[in-house]
């Protein structure tokens, strides 16, 4: 949508002007899942699927949302006093809890809002619909109210909305990918001290494609949550020997040799995803940067292979694109991307074999699982901005 159109959609719903509009985008993993949350490496990109938003600041105290996603809904009023969770309340409490957070960190945010939305990421497929909204309400009140805040303040706000307002118990990767991404970049995130580097994204004649399994992520938050606790049960076993924070300060060789310590094989299997995704996803960048794209494609689905078998966060419809798209011609890599568990994944393939590809990987799938998956080519794009 363009700064036009995105102002016309606005007055049509609110009667008013827009003040300013902006697009906030979604996000691909090429490599460094599940990491986040265990002191490792991601490599994510912010891409051109995303959501658009116009809004305008009010004289009084009430908030007024709308998606063109949830158009049924019509406009959404919330007075700015009253931001409590409510399940109920079901998107908009992505906004409410921005605008709680910002106001409980002592931003000065005291008048109301109007709040026009429009996205095109699928939502619930792990392309991280969700810090999109909420980074986008975070640099709209940045914008409406003049907010002295640091981009990386609003990503910190962004995850504790999912993980304290939502109930999602998430890494900090999707909002950081969000916020702080660049056009053609990949980011470099050491989610351990929040460094991080953005890495031209050179994969020459190749191109990313999404493909989407079109399978909700169902059961995904509980057993998210149940990774989770396994491997910080897996390293509280490894800390009764070793002096470690996370297991992304743990390098594979050190790893297996104190991996006795582990008493339960599951858990084994959690940690070595943890610690070797974390080295891989190393190498990938490393891989990247000399342009050794063959080998990049390589360690994205040792990827997979470790998400399949040790994390086991895939399920049929993820393996089943992933071993289909390895099979064809001009594929360097594919693996899921996002926590699993349907949702999506990625691969990396020649611009000339393309369509090619999306013909024969939609065709085995939809033979196997019964229905079709989606396919986009994925764009990097910047991170949430004002247009
Ligand atoms: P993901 O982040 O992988 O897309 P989530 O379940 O975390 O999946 O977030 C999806 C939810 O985010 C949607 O169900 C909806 O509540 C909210 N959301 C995402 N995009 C929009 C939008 N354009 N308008 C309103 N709500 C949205
Ligand atoms: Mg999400």
């Amino acid at each position: 949508m363009n700064k036009a159109d995105l102002k016309a959609e606005f007055s049509k719903i609110f009667q008013q002007e827009a003040d300013a509009t902006f697009f906030s985008p979604g996000r691909i993993n090429l490599i460094g899942e599940h990491t986040d949350y265990n002191g490792g490496h991601v490599f994510p990109c912010a891409i051109t699927l995303g959501t658009y938003g116009a809004a305008r600041k009010r004289d009084d105290q009430t908030l007024r949302f709308y998606s063109a996603n949830f158009a049924d809904q019509g406009i959404v009023e919330v007075p700015l006093a009253d931001l409590h969770f409510d399940k109920a309340d079901g998107w908009t409490n992505y906004l409410k809890g921005m605008i709680h957070f910002l106001k409980e960190a002592g931003y000065p945010i005291d008048k109301g809002m109007d709040i026009y939305l429009n996205g095109n990421i699928p939502n619930g497929s792990g392309l991280s619909s969700s810090a999109s909204i909420e980074m986008l309400m975070g640099v709209i009140a940045q914008e409406l109210f003049d907010l002295d805040i640091e981009r990386l303040e609003i990503v910190k706000i962004g995850m504790k909305t999912e993980n304290d307002f939502i109930g999602v118990n998430s890494g900090i990767m999707d909002q950081f990918a969000v916020g702080m991404g660049a056009a053609n970049r990949a980011i470099l995130l050491d989610t351990n001290t929040l460094d991080y580097e953005l890495v031209p994204l050179d994969l020459k004649d190749n191109v990313i494609v999404i493909m989407n399994t079109n399978k909700r992520r169902e059961l995904a938050d509980s057993k998210y949550n149940e990774r989770r606790g396994e491997c910080e049960q897996a390293l509280a076993e490894l800390q009764t020997k070793l002096d470690i924070q996370s297991l992304g300060q743990l390098d594979a060789q050190t790893f297996d040799e104190y991996s006795y310590l582990i008493a339960d094989e599951n858990r084994l299997k959690r940690a070595r995803h943890a610690v070797w995704e974390n080295q891989r996803t190393l190498q990938a960048q490393e891989a990247l940067q000399a342009g050794d794209l063959d080998k990049f494609g390589r360690l994205v689905n040792a990827s997979h292979v470790s998400l399949e078998h040790d994390y086991e966060v895939t399920g049929v419809e993820l393996d089943t694109l992933a071993h289909t798209a390895w099979k064809q011609a001009g594929v360097l890599g594919a693996r899921m991307t996002g926590a699993g568990f349907g949702g999506c994944g990625i691969a990396i393939v020649a611009k000339d074999k393309v369509a090619a590809f999306t013909e024969e990987v939609g065709k085995a799938y939809t033979a196997k699982i019964g229905y079709a998956p989606a396919f986009y080519i994925a764009e990097i794009a910047d991170g949430t901005k004002v247009l």
